[in-house]
């Protein structure tokens, strides 16, 4: 069962991304503000967390800032979700401690797309690779060498 906790001080938005995620089979836990966001980390013990950058008491940037410092959270999958479309805080985003990143209002496909991202990164990780068929020869045929 994978957990994700969805860090969002917009009721509408959260509550969106919330029925979002139930629709596509996750367990989802919620917290409206930044200190909230880091207990529920502890509390719940996510797979993933959607982080708001826009937030009281303390913003996307410091919560995500205080995970990487945790050494048990250090490589927690975090996106960020925000409406802020101005260039340089996209870079700013990507050049912090973030795995991904959303635009607000979020697209359903998106979400989708990058849960199983992460998710697929993650499982990468556990799974080991295909390993090649033993005793497979070569589809070559010997043609050349009937030497008659
Ligand atoms: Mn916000």
């Amino acid at each position: 069962m994978i957990k994700i906790l969805i860090a969002e001080d917009n009721a509408v938005n959260r509550e969106l991304l919330c029925e979002l995620l139930k629709l596509r089979g996750y367990t989802v836990s919620e917290a409206c503000d930044g200190e909230e966001a880091l207990r529920m980390v502890e509390q719940s013990q996510p797979d993933i967390l959607l982080l708001d950058i826009g937030m009281p008491l303390l913003d996307g940037f410091a919560v995500v800032r205080q995970i990487r410092e945790n050494p048990r959270w250090a490589s927690l999958p975090v996106v960020a979700v925000t409406a802020y479309a101005m260039q340089g805080d996209r870079e700013r985003i990507l050049d912090s401690k973030f795995d991904g990143y959303l635009s607000k209002p979020v697209n359903a496909r998106a979400l989708a797309e990058e849960l199983e991202r992460l998710l697929g990164k993650r499982e990468d990780r556990c799974v080991p690779p295909n390993q090649p068929h033993e005793g497979q020869t070569s589809g070559k045929t010997q043609a050349a060498g009937n030497g008659k």
